[in-house]
């Protein structure tokens, strides 16, 4: 299994009370998956992705990705596993606006390790097969919705990942900007990349494999 998830649970406490963002949610993804997860803002989305790219800790659950167990790592590992083996889009724009294309999409790999010849030819292929080419040099004030969410997708696609999981890719974009964008997302299942999406728009899940819905938490099948 790619990706494989274990009664995972995330409590916060409002006031008084503890609720459950994510409520005892197991659910697994073979390599070249397409799931999409469905649910009303509110339902747990991003705090599941969240504690599957290991940005945040769960109160309780596993999560084992290519048969690492993210808990049994402390937090530099982590941060490097998911270099390595996530690519992450996050819900809303998240590019760095003092960068251009270019250098957004190679962001990773500054973290990381030295960038080089190879990782800059890398993100110019992947800025012209997303038909992009000509942003290179743009910064992210210059870009409409649909080129920033573009890039960010890019972005996560640098460390050549088996999965890649994105936070509502297709919010606030026009119906045109969506299509591109899941066409885009599309391309990249078909050339072997996993993928896990989620989505409150009906639209968007109609490209993928399987829907799963969320709702107060809790995965339905
Ligand atoms: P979605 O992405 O589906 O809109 P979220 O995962 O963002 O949902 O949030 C799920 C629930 O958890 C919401 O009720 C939200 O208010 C709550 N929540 C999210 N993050 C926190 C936090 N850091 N502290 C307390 N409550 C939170
Ligand atoms: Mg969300």
């Amino acid at each position: 299994m790619l990706l494989d998830i274990k009664n995972l649970r995330k409590d916060y406490q409002r006031g008084e009370q503890t609720f459950s963002a994510v409520n005892n949610v197991s659910f697994s993804m073979a390599e070249n998956d397409f799931i999409c997860i469905m649910g009303k803002s509110g339902s747990g989305k991003t705090t599941l992705l969240n504690m599957i790219a290991g940005l945040l800790t769960p109160t309780q659950g596993k999560i084992i990705i290519n048969g690492t167990n993210l808990f049994e790592l402390n937090d530099q590992q982590v941060s490097a596993f998911r270099n390595q083996h996530i690519g992450y889009v996050p819900q809303g724009s998240s590019l760095l606006p003092n960068l251009t294309a270019l250098e957004n999409i190679r962001l990773p790999f500054y973290l990381t390790k030295r960038p080089n010849q190879s990782t800059l030819n890398l993100a110019k292929q992947l800025l012209e097969k997303a038909k992009v080419a000509d942003l290179q040099n743009a910064y992210p004030a210059n870009m409409s919705g649909g080129e920033m969410r573009r890039i960010a997708i890019l972005r996560a696609l640098i460390c050549q990942p088996k999965i890649i999981i994105a936070d509502e890719p297709t919010s606030d974009l026009d119906e045109e900007s969506a299509t591109e964008i899941m066409q885009l997302l599309s391309d990249i299942h078909q050339q072997g990349t996993a993928l896990l999406i989620v989505t409150h728009d009906n639209d968007v899940a109609s490209y993928s494999q399987k829907i799963v819905k969320m709702s107060s938490g809790r995965l339905i099948d």
